[in-house]
């Protein structure tokens, strides 16, 4: 059941002093790159001063505009020639964010990503296929080391050309899988059109779902749909990328593996701790990384830590499902609104299909804010009425739980494109 029981299992106060002395070195190693070298410096900072784990809030965050400032090498803390891979992170937005890793840091990478995937269930008689994309993401190769190194037959069949998916699936008999959540809501939709069923013609039993905010009800759907167990994944490339937390069989909540990550939670305004199980923005800092140490990185992923020990028996606290970003918030007619919001209220819908967009416009000194949402093929009979009913029923849903009145745009299925990485679910046209 357990991948590193030693680990998984220990005692919270040994995992206390296990933390407090990898972040000791991580100041440490840190101390070796330009940018914490300089800073430490001139804050006066050393691992001499850290004395207990709250000393960690005398440094200062480190952001994803620090990290972009000091691009491409000003946060390697080791020599060159001792890093062996680069990860950069899938941002749309300004320079994508790299990351470097030794032979250790990979090593221990692949460890705890392989501790993840083995508490899940997954065992060396799996056939994995990996349904993300190779290269830069994090998604493809961490996953297929772990993968390997939990001994499963790994098809590396990287993103999107569905119907070889469908096809790699039924021919190797594939058991498990690591796909973005909208992505296999869009597969499902293919595996339709082929006449082909996941429960009755494929021997999928688990997946990873990971990458993207994806809603409980999103999860079940498509736990339904493939008739498999899906376990959420959460990492980002700052942080290695998979591995940092995921579900075990239990699914509530995340495990969040503190002995590689010191955890805390903050208020994103005020920038101080918030108290246990409420929600903030979730900060960490690296406790074995050597290549690129990073201390108090703001994730900007809003969740929370939940209160008290999971059911099965590992210390290592959970956090909830991601809400979404601090930049993902959009704020509309003075309501805060998170995109998952909405998909949360629209996979409730009966008729509602899957995928949707939503498209911020100003007109005048209003803003508005539409939702196209695809709908299931039975809705369209040739009939407006059901069509109507529904779109009514959509805005009414969306009004009583956002509080605005959104306009709904109901599109025909397959209508929306479907990416192959992260979907987008808003365009905003607000922005000159
Ligand atoms: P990247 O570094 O490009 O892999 O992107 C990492 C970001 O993706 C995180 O900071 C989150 O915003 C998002 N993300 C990754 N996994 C999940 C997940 N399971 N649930 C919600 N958001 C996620
Ligand atoms: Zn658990």
């Amino acid at each position: 059941m357990y991948w590193d029981k030693d680990i998984e299992i220990m005692d919270r106060e040994r995992l206390a002093a296990i933390q407090l002395e990898r972040f000791k070195k991580t100041v440490k190693k840190a101390q070796k790159s330009v940018y914490y070298g300089g800073m430490f410096k001139r804050m006066g900072l050393n691992a001499g001063l850290v004395k207990s784990l709250d000393d960690i809030r005398n440094f200062p965050f480190t952001t994803k505009d620090d990290l972009r400032a000091q691009w491409p090498y000003g946060f390697i803390a080791v020599p060159k020639d001792k890093l062996i891979r680069m990860h950069s992170s899938s941002g749309t937005t300004g320079r994508a964010i790299v990351v470097f890793h030794t032979a250790a840091d990979v090593q221990a990478w692949t460890d705890v990503l392989a501790r993840c995937i083995y508490m899940a269930g997954m065992r060396k008689t799996d056939v994995f296929q990996n349904m993300m994309t190779y290269g830069l993401f994090t998604g493809g190769l961490g996953f297929h080391y772990a993968a390997e190194k939990v001994g499963a037959l790994v098809i590396p069949a990287g993103a999107g050309n569905s119907k070889r998916q469908i096809q790699l699936m039924r021919d190797f008999g594939t058991t498990a899988i690591h796909i973005i959540p909208s992505y296999a809501l869009h597969l499902s939709k293919v595996f339709d059109e082929l006449k082909v069923d996941p429960v009755r013609d494929t021997k999928l039993r688990i997946a990873f779902l990971g990458a993207e905010p994806h809603s409980e009800r999103m999860r079940r759907k498509i736990e339904e749909y493939y008739g498999f167990k899906a376990y959420n994944s959460y990492g980002l490339s700052e942080m290695n990328g998979p591995g940092v937390s995921f579900e075990c069989t239990h699914q509530n909540g995340m495990h969040i593996w503190e002995d590689h990550y010191l955890v805390e939670i903050i208020d994103p305004k005020t920038l101080k701790p918030v108290s246990d199980g409420e929600e903030g923005e979730l900060v960490m800092t690296t406790l074995l990384r050597e290549g690129m140490p990073i201390i108090r990185y703001r994730t900007k992923d809003l969740t929370r830590i939940i209160p008290g020990m999971c059911a099965c028996g590992r210390a290592h606290r959970r956090i909830e499902r991601i809400k979404g970003r601090t930049d993902d918030m959009m704020i509309i007619k003075g309501v805060n609104i998170f995109p998952i919001q909405i998909e949360k209220k629209l996979m409730e819908i009966p008729g509602v299909g899957n995928n949707f967009v939503i498209i911020l416009e100003r007109e005048g000194y209003d803003d508005h804010m539409t939702v196209k949402v695809e709908v299931q093929n039975e809705v369209f009979t040739g009939d407006l009425r059901p069509l109507e009913d529904l779109r009514k029923r959509v805005i009414d849903e969306l009004r009583a739980d956002i509080l605005i009145t959104p306009r709904v745009k109901l599109v025909e299925p397959g209508s929306i494109p479907a990416t192959e990485g992260k979907a987008i679910r808003v365009i905003d046209n607000r922005k000159e």
